[in-house]
């Protein structure tokens, strides 16, 4: 009896390591996943945001026009505009905000959201505050 007891507790001792081993083996799969998809958010991001490809008509007319700033004086940074700012550092580039409002928010080279300047709808820039998975649009 006691070595059908002893067998049997062997063998759950067993099982239960094997668990764990694959538990952790899934562990580490699970992150290698969430890195490749945050890798791939951030390239979607990148290639939402997009470089525009200047004509020299558009190069032309940039160098002709002084900047906004220069005109106008001291601004608010670049990531803000009239009625929201994103908080850089917390976004996590999954360019939302821009699917909601793309003519306040648009991705920066650097897979960050930014204001693009321009006044949008209240609502939209609400929504986009609303679905930001970090919370970091503020409405202002
Ligand atoms: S919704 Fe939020 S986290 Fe996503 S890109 Fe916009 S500001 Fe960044």
């Amino acid at each position: 009896m006691s070595r059908m007891v002893d067998a049997l507790r062997k063998r759950i001792v067993g099982d239960t390591r094997e668990m764990e081993s694959r538990l952790d083996r899934m562990q580490a799969d699970l992150r290698d996943l969430e890195r490749a998809l945050r890798d791939v958010r951030q390239e979607v991001a990148k290639l939402q945001a997009g470089p525009p490809t200047p004509s020299y008509a558009d190069a032309a007319r940039a160098l002709a026009t002084p900047a906004p700033a220069a005109a106008a004086g001291p601004t608010k940074p670049a990531s803000t505009a009239g009625t929201a700012r994103v908080d850089e550092k917390e976004c996590i580039g999954c360019a939302t905000c821009v699917d909601l409002a793309p003519t306040v928010f648009r991705m920066a080279a650097n897979a960050k959201a930014v204001v693009t300047g321009q006044a949008g709808p209240a609502d939209k820039i609400q929504a986009a505050a609303d679905a930001c998975p970090v919370s970091c649009i503020h409405v202002e």
